[in-house]
């Protein structure tokens, strides 16, 4: 199977409540092929809040307990991040899912970059947090932005393959 952030696939559980909607993955859902995730909703938190970003670092930084997850008022949620990560990996390990397609940039699902954590809209190379703990054990990760109708075809072939 294939993990998939919630938020692509529709499901209103951005920090404010929306989604980030992906028409292509929406599609392909009903494939059967898909496990939808959303590591901060596993970790506990509610809908609507305040948005969050990585300070001093990246999610393998969180995972080493040298960063956190904060707001811009200071409110901390790395628990809660770190606890939804680790049970989207434990997710994907009932699931024997090899591939997630997570959100870019988010400070859970980031797979190429992560804000900075100065709320300027600025990125920086790196993980959030749970892709960082996927990537650790050997799942491979592609964001949104790297989907393609054709790579999805391959990925959704390779996995019923497989499983
Ligand atoms: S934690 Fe991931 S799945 Fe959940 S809303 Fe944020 S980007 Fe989407």
């Amino acid at each position: 199977m294939i993990l998939v952030s919630a938020c692509l696939l529709g499901q209103k559980v951005k920090y404010d409540g929306g989604d980030n909607l992906q028409e292509l993955l929406k599609e392909a859902e009903k494939e059967g092929r898909f496990v939808p995730v959303c590591p901060e909703t596993f970790g506990g938190l509610q809908r609507p809040r305040e948005p969050v970003e990585i300070q001093n670092g990246v999610g393998e930084d969180v995972l080493e307990n040298r960063a956190a997850v904060q707001s811009p008022k200071g409110k901390d949620c790395t628990a809660e991040f770190l606890r939804g990560a680790e049970i989207v990996f434990e997710t994907a390990k009932k699931h024997n899912a090899r591939v997630a397609i997570l959100k870019e940039s988010s400070p859970s699902c980031g797979v190429n970059t992560v804000y900075d954590g100065t709320f300027s809209h600025t990125k920086i190379k790196g993980q959030g947090v749970c892709a960082a703990l996927l990537k650790r054990n050997g799942i491979q990760l592609y964001s949104e932005k790297d989907i393609t109708k054709e790579l999805l075809t391959k990925l959704i072939e390779e996995d019923k393959r497989e499983n």
